[in-house]
């Protein structure tokens, strides 16, 4: 691990004026600290914003509720509030990872973890997000679980956060602060982008940019919610593939959707059309199963990965029937 100066506050301004183009916020450490001692990521100055006032869950004027970026996962998913309101959210939540991991890992760290891509882990190998214009080693080599949407021929990546996936279902927007001290609103399907030629930029924010909340639109799915998880064992794994769902149902009729996948894509995968084809019809086998198969037409996979097109439209059927029969 190389040498690093760690500084720490509980003022916003300083932490943003200390933030320099070498410098990391610290959250957590779960994933920035790993890839230190990797030396994927080589920071001169950690700034641990973990002191700093966002670390609440409130009431926001969109009838929903904001949760700050610095409170841990396990508090944000374990908080009344959130279970009542967005289950989906703390489902997805606590299969992440461990309670250990949890505890430790913020909000803001969730939203910017790296790819769980072998490549980017291994450094005499060739990556083109680790090394930009090294080449991407997974495009020809081991990517059973890589993307089979959005991808370029410079990365194939997939995003691994499952708290993500959830976001992408309910609909959110994140609040940054720039280094001048004023606020931007990111809609949450803007905030992570696709590879295209920069696989280096995972998301869209811009140097020194600190994350200090998410805001939830009005709650949503509490009625019908589920997160499918599909990983190789049931704990400290990452998913090979994942489904948020939430249906609302008006007298028999699907009303509202919320249905996005992990594990697929560079970014959590809104499926949109999908979304949009449930709206008005019964809550059947027969019509999740046409979601699927249109969530699922666009698809690419790779040699290794062929798996993911089977096993995603089953989980998509499956994770819409266990949302739906939650309350039934
Ligand atoms: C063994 C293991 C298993 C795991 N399994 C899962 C899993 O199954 N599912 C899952 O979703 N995740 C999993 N994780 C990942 C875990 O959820 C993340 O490591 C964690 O959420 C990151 O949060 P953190 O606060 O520790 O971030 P950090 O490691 O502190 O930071 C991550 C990045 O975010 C930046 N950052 C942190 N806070 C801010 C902020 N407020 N504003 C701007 N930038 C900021 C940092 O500079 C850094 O670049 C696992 C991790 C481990 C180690
Ligand atoms: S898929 Fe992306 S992260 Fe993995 S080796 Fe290729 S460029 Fe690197």
């Amino acid at each position: 691990m190389r040498p690093f100066t760690y500084t720490t506050t509980n003022a916003t301004k300083d932490a943003l004026s200390a933030f320099t183009k070498t410098s990391h916020y610290l959250g957590g450490g779960t994933n920035l600290v790993d890839l230190m001692k990797e030396d994927v990521e080589r920071p001169d100055q950690l700034i641990d914003v973990t002191p700093l006032e966002f670390n609440k869950i409130t009431k926001n004027d969109k009838g929903g509720f904001t949760v700050g970026a610095m409170l841990s996962n396990s508090d944000t998913a374990n908080n009344k509030d959130i279970r009542q309101n967005y289950p989906l959210l703390s489902m997805a939540m606590l299969s992440a990872a461990t309670a250990q991991i949890r505890n430790m890992a913020t909000n803001g760290g969730n939203l910017l973890q790296r790819t769980r891509c072998p490549y980017f882990f291994e450094t005499s190998m060739p990556c083109n997000k680790r090394v930009p214009g090294s080449g991407c080693g997974a495009l020809k080599g081991m990517n059973a679980t890589h993307a089979i949407f959005g991808y370029s021929q410079k990365c194939i990546a997939t995003n691994p956060s499952d708290m993500c996936v959830a976001l992408a279902a309910l609909g959110a927007t994140v609040e940054v602060q720039q280094q001048n001290s004023n606020s931007r609103m990111i809609d949450f399907n803007d905030f992570h982008r696709l590879p295209e030629n920069q696989p280096e930029k995972d998301n869209t924010l811009n140097q020194g940019e600190l994350i200090t909340a998410i805001h939830l639109n009005e709650p949503a799915f509490s009625d019908h919610y589920y997160y499918l998880k599909i990983r190789e064992r049931s704990s400290y794994a990452f998913a090979l593939l994942s489904v948020a769902a939430g249906l609302q149902i008006k007298n028999g009729t699907i009303s509202k959707v919320g249905l996005a996948m992990g594990g697929v894509a560079h970014k959590p995968w809104k499926l949109t059309e999908a979304e949009a084809f449930l709206v008005g019809k019964t809550a059947s086998v027969a019509n999740f199963e046409a979601a699927a198969n249109i969530a699922m037409k666009s698809a690419k996979p790779f040699e290794a990965n062929k798996y993911k097109i089977e096993m995603g439209k089953k989980a998509i059927v499956r994770a819409l029937t266990q949302a739906y029969e939650r309350k039934n």
